[in-house]
């Protein structure tokens, strides 16, 4: 620690029971238990050349580091290591917008700028450009891109690590490396073509640790003239199998190019009734009946989806009505006009859009899912994020939805958001919901254990999830198991090659260091 000092000042090391409780994971499955994921001690440089220092000095004398950007991965481990006892190396002071290029739409940033920090800037320079942002606004891109996040503007801005262009990245034995075009010395294209020459290597420090990434670019969308929405519902059961396929076929096309959610407002209004749970059973021996007529019976379709669509007027016109041509191909689907605007947005403007994430505005409105309310009066202490990958079909979408809410039910455990398949990145559906944590260990055990369950439910179906919280890294990795776990070993060669001493972000994703790999930890 005094090594750590003698680099970055006294007032940059973090040893006291207070400041350490501002990395622990405040959404822990393991809240308040004995194997809670905590930190020893945090260390927060101001340079790369202050992070190349303390990865020496980790190196000589073997401490474990956990860098972490902004540190707000709330459902997937906060700024908690995976690693008890590990440093927390925390890049916030880091936090420098290094360029912003109007005219070909990228900035490079460090790994304190938040998405607020980005937003900000865009707006006071009045530049015509537009962020993709998740849902909490006090994330990082950096941060958010290395976890492969998302957000709910538009394709390909969308998928956050597909949209940047070079990294800058500190390795174990504190060499610096540029990826990409910013290989080369004095370099003019770092953030405009993303492959540079020979092996394509980004990829290897998302959701890893082989290094610490301390700049990243990112591709921004050009500020669009308009935007309109629209809302598509279907009545009947079985025109899930149309309506996913023609969404499937739009969204490849790129004429459907925002966020798709299909929803069913049918199964959401009573996955725990008895009546519902008995139409997906029967579901699986084919009929539609029963379903069909109790949608009816309560005025619910049974699936709906909003589009978005951004560019000029003309051209979000004509995709719209494209849309409904081809949806129209579906007996009884009915078609909603949602909100248009015309862009700039006023800043009052801007801050009363009620969905301010499909227009690229951060915010933090997100928590107030799940926040106390009249029908809500215990609202959980935080939650776990279940990811798992789907089919983009309709006949996946029926079996997730049976599959995960006959475990629900089994479980007596009521899940937040669920039953949507959302395309997170093309082709494919994540259909993500979330458990219930609490402060009191009970709760906590049941849904450790339910979400153990659920990793193996899913792989007995070929799905596995798309990002993990520490606590379920090593068991969600386990599922790729593919000529028995070649893509653990091919992990675990480079981590021996490349981090010798296991310093870096010992277990994430199950990457573990030789010493402690077959291990409890
Ligand atoms: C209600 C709710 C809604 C959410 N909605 C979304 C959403 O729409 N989309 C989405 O993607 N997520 C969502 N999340 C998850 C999460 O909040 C965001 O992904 C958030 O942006 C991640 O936090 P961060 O950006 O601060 O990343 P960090 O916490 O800084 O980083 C995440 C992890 O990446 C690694 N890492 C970070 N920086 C570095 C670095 N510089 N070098 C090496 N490794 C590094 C570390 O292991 C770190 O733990 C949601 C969470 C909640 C609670």
């Amino acid at each position: 620690l005094s090594d750590f000092e003698r680099v970055v000042g006294k007032s940059w090391v973090f040893t006291s029971e207070d400041d350490l409780a501002l990395y622990r994971d405040a959404y822990s499955p393991l809240w308040g238990e004995t194997d809670e994921r905590l930190a020893a001690a945090a260390v927060a440089p101001g340079s790369v050349e202050e992070v190349q220092e303390i990865v020496r000095i980790a190196a000589r004398r073997v401490v474990p580091l956990y860098p972490i950007s902004t540190g707000r991965n709330l459902g997937y481990g906060g700024s908690a290591p995976v690693l008890s006892g590990s440093v927390i190396l925390d890049l916030k002071r880091m936090n420098r917008i290094i360029e912003v290029d109007e005219d070909n739409a990228f900035a490079l940033v460090e790994p304190g700028v938040s998405y607020f920090d980005l937003y900000r800037y865009i707006r006071e320079k009045n530049l015509r450009l537009w962020i993709d942002v998740p849902d909490p606004g006090w994330g990082s891109p950096i941060g958010n891109a290395l976890e492969h996040g998302g957000g709910w503007t538009l394709n390909p801005f969308r998928d956050h690590f597909g949209a940047h262009c070079g990294m800058e990245v500190v390795l174990a034995n504190g060499d610096l490396l540029r990826t990409g075009m910013g290989a080369i010395a004095g370099s003019r294209t770092w953030q405009q073509n993303r492959y540079g020459v020979g092996p394509y290597v980004d990829g290897l420090f998302t959701q890893s640790n082989f290094g610490i990434v301390t700049k990243m670019g990112f591709w921004l969308y050009p500020q669009p003239q308009a935007f309109r929405s629209g809302e598509i519902l279907a009545l009947h059961r079985d025109d899930v199998h149309e309506f996913v396929r023609i969404t499937a076929e739009l969204a490849n096309a790129g004429i459907v190019n925002s966020a798709v959610m299909i929803r069913s407002p049918f199964l959401h209004a009573g996955l725990r009734d008895e009546q519902t749970a008995a139409v997906l059973v029967e579901t699986e021996h084919g009929t539609a009946g029963t379903w069909d007529r109790l949608a009816r019976d309560r005025g619910l379709a049974s699936w709906a989806t909003t589009v978005q669509f951004y560019g000029p007027p003309a051209v979000i016109a004509a995709q719209w009505g494209h849309v409904q041509e081809r949806f129209a191909a579906i007996k009884q689907i009915e078609f909603r006009d949602g909100p248009a605007y015309r862009f700039p947005l006023s800043q009052a403007e801007a801050e009363t859009v009620p969905d301010k994430s499909a227009l690229g505005i951060p915010s933090l409105s997100i928590f107030a899912m799940g926040a106390r309310s009249e029908n809500y009066p215990s609202p959980a202490d935080g939650h776990l994020s279940f990811s798992p990958v789907i089919p983009m079909t309709g006949k996946a979408l029926l079996e997730a939805h049976r599959v995960f809410s006959a475990a629900v039910r089994e479980w007596d455990i009521e899940p937040l958001g669920f039953g949507a398949g959302f395309c997170m990145y093309p082709r494919s559906f994540v259909f993500l919901f979330t458990l219930p944590l609490s402060r009191d260990g009970g709760t906590n055990r049941k849904a450790r254990a339910f979400f153990r369950h659920l990793i193996t439910l899913a792989a007995q179906h070929g799905w596995g999830e798309y990002r993990a919280h520490p606590v379920f890294m090593e068991e969600v990795m386990g599922v790729y198991s593919f000529n028995d776990h070649a893509l653990r070993r091919f992990h675990q060669m480079l981590k021996d090659a490349l981090d010798p001493e296991g310093i870096l972000a010992a277990g994430r994703y199950g990457i573990w260091p030789k010493h402690l790999r077959n291990k409890r930890v």
